[in-house]
């Protein structure tokens, strides 16, 4: 025991000079009276020049922070200290008090250099803004590629293949609610001709204008898809009949009157359409949409700029 209490002021050298901390230790005057081996080398100043200094002589970029934290209570603040390197370290002053009196018998300052530790972590965070902004671009991609794989180039509409899934959807949703729902499906006439007449380039544009004036002529929730070539359709979700034909035959008018200035030309076009309905003619999906194909070919037949509604009798 008695060995050990010797032992003691021994113990103390040794963690003050092994610990990472910088350490010094102030009087009751704040005068330096001891400092340890990483105070020496932070500094570049022996224990021997230190003893007895103020430390803000010696700490001279520091005032600012021991200034504020050379208090009574024990304070700590996480700093950034100029000089070259620049450190970041976490200053701790603590107060050593008398046991018995509280009175204040000196003080600690005890600095820890955490630069590393906050590089590393500022890297992390860089990394981890990378990794989102990474996330962030795979994630539209993938959006663009799903909006690509249901959108037709030329027109910007939905394709066929949307369109089947759609239609399945309405019908289900119209049964399941006894509501109706109609298609229109119209098809661009003598459009070969046109095209030969005027070109490709200008029926592709005579298919985006008509891609175009359907978009800004339908219902907010209708579905208008490009069926192919020069075949679009309409889905018209709760459209009875008489609702889809009157819709048909307003785009039709329209359609027809409309001019198409191409290369110093103003051109016309015309459609047929056909029209058929859940549940008037079709409890079915698929026989929904071929009736419709019939209808239009009725319409075609009877001289096409038409719209026709599916009859039975009538084909
Ligand atoms: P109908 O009145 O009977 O429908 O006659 P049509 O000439 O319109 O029909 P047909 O099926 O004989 O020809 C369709 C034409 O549509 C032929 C094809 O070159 C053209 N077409 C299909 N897709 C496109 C396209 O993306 N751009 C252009 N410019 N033409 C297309
Ligand atoms: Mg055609
Ligand atoms: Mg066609």
């Amino acid at each position: 025991m008695k060995n050990n209490k010797n032992l003691i002021p021994l113990a103390r050298d040794i963690v003050m000079d092994h610990i990472p901390q910088l350490v010094v230790v102030l009087g009751a005057d704040d005068l330096i009276v001891d400092v340890n081996e990483v105070a020496e080398t932070w500094t570049g100043i022996s224990k021997d020049e230190m003893l007895g200094k103020d430390p803000l002589q010696i700490f001279k970029e520091w005032p600012q922070f021991l200034n504020r934290m050379l208090v009574t209570e024990e304070t700590s603040e996480e700093v950034t200290l100029p000089g070259d390197p620049i450190r970041i370290v976490e200053l701790m002053v603590i107060p050593i008090k008398n046991k018995t009196d509280g009175k204040l018998n000196g003080r600690a300052i005890v600095a820890h250099d955490v630069t590393e530790r906050k590089q590393a972590e500022n890297d992390l965070t860089d990394m981890n803004e990378i990794l989102w902004g990474k996330i962030e671009e795979v994630e539209s991609l993938r959006a663009q590629l799903q909006e690509q794989a249901i959108r037709d180039p030329l027109t910007g509409l939905f394709n066929r293949r949307f369109f089947s899934e759609a239609l399945e959807k309405e019908f289900s949703k119209a049964a399941r609610e006894n509501s109706s729902l109609s298609v229109i499906l119209l098809d661009v006439d003598h459009f070969k001709k046109f095209n030969d007449t005027y070109g490709h380039k200008c029926g592709d544009f005579v298919l985006q204008s008509l891609a175009k004036f359907l978009n800004e002529n339908v219902r907010k929730g209708d579905i208008i898809c490009r069926f192919g070539g020069e075949e679009f359709v309409i889905l018209m979700p709760n459209a009875d009949t008489n609702a889809a034909q009157e819709r048909a035959e307003l785009l039709r008018k329209e359609f027809e009157n409309m001019l198409f200035e191409y290369d110093d030309k103003k051109l016309k076009c015309t459609f047929s359409a056909g029209v058929a309905s859940f549940p008037s003619h079709a409890l079915q999906s698929e026989l929904l949409l071929s009736l419709a194909d019939q209808a239009l070919y009725q319409s075609k037949a009877n001289g096409r700029n038409c719209v026709t509604v599916y009859s039975a009798v009538s084909l």
